[in-house]
Order: C-alpha cells, then structure tokens, then sequence
C-alpha cells in the first residue's frame, strides 16, 4: 500500500511522537518539517488557537506540497479573562520560560476567588488537496496556589484537572495518564477518527 506522508509543522519531537502514537493509522506516516529542509516559522499572527494552527499546517503545506498538520495550545484562565491563551508561551515576555510564565500566573492569581482553567489544544491538518480538518479539545481544571510535581512541562505543576479531584495537579500524574484526559490527547484521537471516517 503507498503511504501518505503527513508533515508535523513542529521542531518539538515530543509532539512528534505524541502525534504518531496517537493517530496511529495504517498507510499514514509523520515526519517533522525540519527533516525535510530549513523552511522559515511563519508569523504566528491569528487570533485563535485554530488560526494559529492553521497558519503553521499551511505553511508547512505550501512548502512542502505535502499534506501538514499543526497543533497549538495554551491556558485560559477565567479570572484573568482568559489570558494567557494565545500568549501561554510567552506570558512573562521570554518565548518558552516555563519557571518565569509559572511565576506570572501565581502573581496574577494572588487572592483571586475564581481559580477556574482550561488548557484548550486546537489541530489542523491540510489534505495533500488543500482541504482542511480541524479539531479542538480542552481540559477543565483549577490553578493552585503553589507548583507541585515534576513531570510534564510548562503550567503543569499549577494546573489540577478536574479528572484528578482537584487534588493532584497535571505535573503529578504520568504521561500516560495526561495523555488520556489532555487536551492534545483528546484533540488527536478526534482527528484520528475523521481521518478515519474519509478513509
Ligand atoms: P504550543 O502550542 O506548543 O505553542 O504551547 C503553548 C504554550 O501553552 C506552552 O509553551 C505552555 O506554556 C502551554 N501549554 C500547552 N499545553 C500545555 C500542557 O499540556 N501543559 C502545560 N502547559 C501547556
């Protein structure tokens, strides 16, 4: 059987995996965009978690003619109005410095009531054709008033899910276990079945 080629529009190998061991689906296979040339990130300028992912697929897509698919995610917070969201990477001002986007959370947190989150991952995957699927999934949770656990990455130690009673946060279970309530985990077995479904 020929296999089709899907390009992850991500540098990140742990997405990559998580991809593949997810949307497990015969004839498919995933490479990461780096492994087939040095291509520029696009400005990720959207609005949304979907148009963020949209703009990564697609580049990926027009580049490489193949077809792409492009997560993006983030925290929303409902006392903050739901920041950070589309800025969770970079909420203190450095792209990806978890301890310092931990340590803004906590401060902006400081005695609100309403500890409500999510962490919200929207998929999109672009057809050799150009025609586009997109999934989006999230998981409800609480932010603690202090970091626990060491798994994971980014707000992990201060998110509780509600899956776990409020009482370990997503630092303190493991991967396998995140993966089966996560945002990401459920926007890619969503993804898997429409992929399915037009097989
Ligand atoms: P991106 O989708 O890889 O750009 O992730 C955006 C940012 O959202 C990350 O840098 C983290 O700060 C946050 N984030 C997204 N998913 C998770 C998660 O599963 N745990 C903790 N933080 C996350």
């Amino acid at each position: 059987m020929q296999k089709k080629t899907v390009v992850v529009a991500t540098s990140n190998m742990h997405k990559v995996t998580e991809i593949m061991s997810i949307v497990d689906i015969d004839g498919y296979e995933f490479v990461p965009l780096s492994k087939l040339g040095n291509f520029p990130s696009p400005v990720e300028d959207g609005t949304t978690f979907t148009e963020n992912a949209r703009i990564k697929a697609l580049a990926a897509h027009r580049e490489t003619g193949m077809a792409a698919i492009a997560d993006d995610s983030g925290l929303e917070v409902d006392a903050l109005g739901g920041a950070p969201g589309i800025y969770s990477s970079r909420y203190c001002g450095d792209e990806g410095n978890d301890a310092e986007n931990n340590a803004k959370l906590l401060r902006e947190m400081q005695g609100k009531q309403d500890r409500t989150a999510r962490f919200t991952c929207a998929i999109v995957f672009i057809d050799e054709d150009g025609t586009e699927l997109s999934t989006k999934a999230s998981v409800e949770g609480k932010i603690d008033d202090h970091e626990h656990g060491s798994e994971g990455f980014g707000y992990d130690p201060l998110f509780l899910p509600d899956e776990y009673g409020g009482e370990l946060s997503m630092a303190e279970i493991t991967m396998e276990q995140k993966n089966a309530i996560s945002h990401r985990g459920q926007a890619l077995r969503m993804l898997k079945d429409e992929l399915l479904r037009r097989k």
